[in-house]
């Protein structure tokens, strides 16, 4: 067996749900304790989100550019026991968890590749290991990252995309999400509904006045959550939507936010009902050209492996996100997982090989 793969099945065997990345971070810690030289920093990010464990930093100095890697310690639940099992080339978990490829793939090649900047001798760029926290919490562990950790850095790798090796997410939508809230009036439902407003009623005319889902090829919208009411015999009072939206386009975006506010303010005017909302924007969304920087030292690096390179535009976000919002190049790189967020998650162990060679490739390639 390989070593990534067998510090992969390491720390796939830790759990690890957001605020309690703990156990990894020592084994993170205990795996790099042989190099007397590597300093694992943790900053302060647990104290603030109230988690046991910080983001951690280790940084190895070159030439450069400067380079940073970023995976994610933190998994989705369930993973309170997870015994990741290795047939015919493919990791999976026993079925009762997650296998948290999603991230531990990420984090295992980071440490593969310390090892190897650590042990071969060759000439490489200024290298930066983020180990973060609380990604699957709103990115947390990324935003609270403090800006001197960033300062220098030239290029984010983020190792926590879907798709064949090769795979750069190079598109990611735009998002707003947040609560949609109706206040009608309660009253008896059998002595006197006629005094009172069913929040029901109301947010059913305006939804139905709403596209729901699917609005064009890069805009979609969804209500995945109506709570409301208390009993049967009182006309509804209160009815809360918990509503989200996501477009490629910005404009789109906003264009879609303002109708939705627009049509339940009008409804809601209509019957004498008050609307309150909640929506926010997320993390921005972004979209880069094949031919940036980045990415063509990725596309070198692909090339030398024999890896198909593509760009893939991606529904969801990750730290990449975060960090191009505060202005630094970054892009996510897919190392395979797949059906993460699911006691079905896999990973190849052929591909977090193949992942590393293309890596220790992008640090020659890097300028
Ligand atoms: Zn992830």
């Amino acid at each position: 067996m390989s070593e990534i793969v067998k510090i992969f099945l390491e720390l796939a065997k830790i759990p690890s749900p957001s605020k309690k990345e703990r156990p990894v971070a020592e084994y993170i810690k205990n795996y790099l304790a042989k190099y007397p030289t590597i300093e694992v920093l943790e900053d302060r990010t647990g104290q603030k989100i109230d988690g046991n464990c910080g983001n951690l930093i280790v940084k190895i100095p070159g030439g450069s550019p400067h380079i940073l890697f970023d995976a994610h310690m933190d998994t989705v639940a369930p993973c309170d026991a997870i015994n990741p099992q290795l047939k015919n080339g493919v990791i999976t978990s026993d079925g009762t968890s997650i296998l948290g490829a999603d991230d531990k793939s990420g984090l295992a090649l980071m440490l593969a590749l310390i090892d190897h900047l650590m042990t071969d001798d060759f000439p490489h760029p200024t290298c930066t290991f983020l180990f973060t926290v609380c990604e699957e919490q709103s990115l947390m562990g990324a935003k609270l990252l403090e800006q001197k950790y960033l300062d220098s850095v030239d290029y984010i790798y983020v190792l926590d995309g879907e798709g064949p090796i090769g795979t750069a997410v190079v598109k990611t939508p735009h998002g707003c999400k947040g609560t949609l809230k109706v206040i009608g009036k309660e009253a008896h439902a059998g002595v006197c509904p006629e005094e009172g407003i069913n929040a029901f009623v109301v947010a059913a005319e305006a939804v139905s006045a709403l596209s729901i889902g699917r609005i064009d090829g890069e805009t979609t919208c969804n209500i995945g959550v109506a709570q409301g009411g208390t009993v049967t015999n009182v006309v509804m009072g209160e009815l809360s939507l918990q509503f989200e939206a996501r477009s490629f386009s910005p404009q789109k975006l906003e264009e879609l936010t303002n109708h939705v506010k627009e049509t339940f303010a009008r409804v809601c005017q209509q019957y004498g009902a008050q609307f309150e909302e909640t929506l926010q924007l997320g993390t921005p969304g972004y979209q880069l050209a094949d031919t940036v920087p980045i990415l063509t030292a990725f596309k070198k690096a692909c090339e030398h492996e024999a890896v198909v390179y593509q760009g893939a535009a991606c529904g969801g976000g990750s730290n990449a996100n975060v960090y191009r919002m505060r202005g630094i190049n970054a892009v996510n790189l897919s190392t395979n997982m797949q059906n993460i967020h699911s006691v079905n998650e896999q990973i190849a162990a052929a591909d977090l090989e193949k992942m590393l060679a293309v890596l220790k490739q992008l640090l020659q390639k890097v300028n």
